[in-house]
């Protein structure tokens, strides 16, 4: 998807490498949220929605990066995305079924 697989065998980060920016990544999202959303004491960095998409598409792609650094070849990173992906949708899905109606 999107070239994930081989950009992420061309960069030299090592596995601890990449969850580290993806920690950095989380966070540059958590303050592009308190921004955009103005919360006390993050209003002033004037950040917007669009600033919240980008560092979603940032986080995505890092977390994308994880995975396929985790997987032994392509196809495994295909075949495991697809398949997690699936799965993690559908327990989500579960669980708001689950859920009582708000009253
Ligand atoms: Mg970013």
């Amino acid at each position: 998807m999107f070239n994930i697989f081989d950009l992420t065998q061309k960069d030299p980060k090592t596995l601890q490498e990449r969850a580290l920016k993806l920690a950095e990544e989380a966070g540059e999202l958590a303050q592009a949220v308190l921004s955009a959303t103005k919360a006390p004491g993050s209003e002033y960095k004037n950040q917007t929605l669009a600033d919240v998409r980008e560092e979603a598409a940032d986080a995505a792609i890092v977390a994308m990066s994880v995975l396929a650094q985790a997987s032994s070849s392509r196809e495994e990173f295909e075949a495991e995305l697809t398949r997690l992906m699936a799965e993690k949708c559908a327990k989500w899905q579960e669980k708001l079924q689950e859920k009582p109606l708000a009253e």
